[in-house]
């Protein structure tokens, strides 16, 4: 039985690699501090014998005191802030929980022979010049702009990932993530879909940065977990983009949105936050041909899954 350490396992997206890793049979660490998520996420998982949580924070885990004494197979790391509001408002934290985190985590699974997967985003092609975004584009990244905190923080981390995979011959792998949503994303969260989603449900006005007319593509969870866990079982190094190519004008997101919530919310213009991409769509062809991967969920679908959870928990 594989024994895998997922680092930000009690966030959005960690809740349910966690919970597809324990369906798959393996035993599974989750460490979290719970700095941008709830420890509900993990309700259903907690009684699982095969599920351990470790509430923690990687900048202050390492090979010197860890905090379990099983071998880890595999090492997925999550572990970040990404809510846009947040790491505008915490540069710090989210430039060295991807730097010293992720370093940690780096030499736990070089010590251990681990495969590791650094969990990186679309960010990392900053505001794009190119359309859609391929894994060979550079990027347009501001490098002391509001966001870069996060957008540098996983340049490095990948930075960080590719030099342990070249000096120490690490079994690392790089997924770049586009916009994910779904069930168990935070209410509060200031990301598109949750925020459109809970301000409907409490007839609050919809936000809109801009005119409304950049575009972003959304994944939802079940398959970005999927092709998150193909990527690890692969022989890829990456970074390979995981995302849904479908693509979205805000303001049609926000209409859609309105009309699923049967919502008596309006749309409200406000300013656009600095370094706001204008357009946003992974080209996935790597992920299709390396992976076999590709999402299956349409937005449709799994909004009405969204819409459902947020309407449980408010
Ligand atoms: P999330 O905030 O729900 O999950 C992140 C988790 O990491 C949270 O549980 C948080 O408490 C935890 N965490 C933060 N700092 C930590 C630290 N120092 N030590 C231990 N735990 C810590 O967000 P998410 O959407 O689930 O994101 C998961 C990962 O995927 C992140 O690395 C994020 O950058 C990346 N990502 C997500 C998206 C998306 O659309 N959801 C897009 C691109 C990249």
């Amino acid at each position: 039985m594989k024994t895998i350490l997922v680092t930000g396992g009690g966030g959005f997206i960690g809740s349910h690699l966690c919970e597809k890793l324990l369906e798959q049979e393996y035993k599974v660490i989750c460490l979290d501090n719970f700095r941008t998520s709830k420890k509900r996420n993990i309700d259903e998982l907690i009684n699982n014998p095969n599920f351990r949580l470790i509430e923690a924070d990687t900048r202050d885990v390492g090979v010197s005191n860890l905090p379990f004494s099983e071998k880890l197979d595999e090492i997925y790391d999550l572990a970040s802030p990404a809510s846009v509001t947040y790491i505008m408002e915490h540069p710090v934290e989210v430039a060295t929980v991807n730097a010293i985190g992720t370093k940690n985590m780096l030499d736990i699974a070089k010590s251990m022979g681990a495969k590791f997967l650094f969990a990186s985003t679309s960010e990392a092609y900053g505001d794009p010049k190119e359309h859609p975004q391929k894994e060979s584009y550079w990027g347009n990244v501001n490098p002391i702009g509001a966001r870069s905190g996060y957008d540098e923080g996983k340049r490095f981390g990948e930075t960080l990932t590719m030099a342990y995979h070249r000096e120490h011959g690490l079994d690392g792998k790089i997924v770049r993530i586009f916009n994910t949503y779904g069930p168990k994303s935070d209410p509060d969260d200031t990301r598109v879909i949750p925020q459109f989603v809970t301000n409907a449900l409490r007839s609050k006005p919809l936000p809109i940065h801009g005119d409304g007319m950049q575009t972003r593509s959304f994944c939802y969870v079940s398959d970005m977990v999927d092709g998150i866990i193909k990527m690890m079982n692969s022989d890829q190094i990456g970074p390979i983009n995981l995302g849904n190519p479908d693509e979205y004008k805000i303001i049609d997101v926000a209409k859609k949105i309105i009309s699923l919530t049967s919502s008596t919310s309006k749309i409200e213009f406000v300013n656009r936050p600095p370094d706001d991409p204008s357009v946003r769509k992974p080209d996935i062809s790597l992920a299709k041909q390396l992976l076999n991967w590709e999402p299956k969920i349409k937005l449709e679908e799994g909004l009405a899954l969204t819409i459902e959870y947020f309407r449980s928990l408010l």
